[in-house]
């Protein structure tokens, strides 16, 4: 079975941060993740518009919510990781979890973030240490960690693909060679 690299974002709230958690799914997904749950509120459009976006946009990459954190946690049969400002830098952790094909699960705060993760974590990793967002976190994290020519691989199954026409990025006459 293919190697799981997997989301737990934290304290999703439906009302307010529908957008944040859907843009934390399609960055992890987009740069490499295998799949994403969360926590917090069950939000049903949150979990159709990702699998929508997965399917027309090919690869696999699964969406699912659980409502017990620790269990979920506990139950992870591989690496844990949490990103959060507090945490050791990321270029010093990747190093190390490059030397495992264990999988591994990635877990992402949202407005609290109850003690327990950072003692049940692996790794408690900074990606930088001044506070950002979970997107611009878990993005940097999976760039860093990851092949960055996943980012431009086609998917399996894809309806959907980006065909990339010089003619739409045209560099104005200062820049081309
Ligand atoms: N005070 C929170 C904290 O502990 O980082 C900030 C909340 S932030 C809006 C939500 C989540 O984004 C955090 O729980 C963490 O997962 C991620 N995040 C924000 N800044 C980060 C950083 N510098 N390094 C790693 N993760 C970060």
């Amino acid at each position: 079975m293919a190697r799981k690299i997997e989301i737990l974002r934290l304290d999703h709230r439906t009302v307010r941060d529908q957008r944040i958690t859907s843009h934390v799914a399609l960055s992890a997904r987009t740069f490499g993740a295998t799949g994403f749950t969360y926590a917090g509120e069950r939000d049903l459009n949150l979990e159709e518009s990702i699998k929508d976006v997965a399917k027309r946009w090919g690869g696999s990459f699964t969406i699912n919510y659980t409502e017990k954190i620790g269990t979920f946690i506990r139950a992870w049969d591989g690496i844990v990781v949490h990103l959060t400002m507090y945490g050791e830098d990321h270029r010093d952790a990747v190093d190390v979890l490059r030397e495992y094909d264990d999988d591994i699960l990635i877990i992402l705060g949202g407005a609290k973030v109850p003690r327990y993760v950072y003692e049940l974590s692996d790794f408690n990793i900074a990606i930088g240490w001044q506070p950002h967002s979970e997107v611009a976190a878990i993005a940097v994290f999976l760039y860093d960690y990851l092949d960055k020519n996943l980012l431009y691989a086609d998917r399996e199954g894809a309806s959907i693909r980006i065909n990339p026409n010089n003619s739409k990025s045209k560099r104005s006459e200062r820049f081309k060679n």
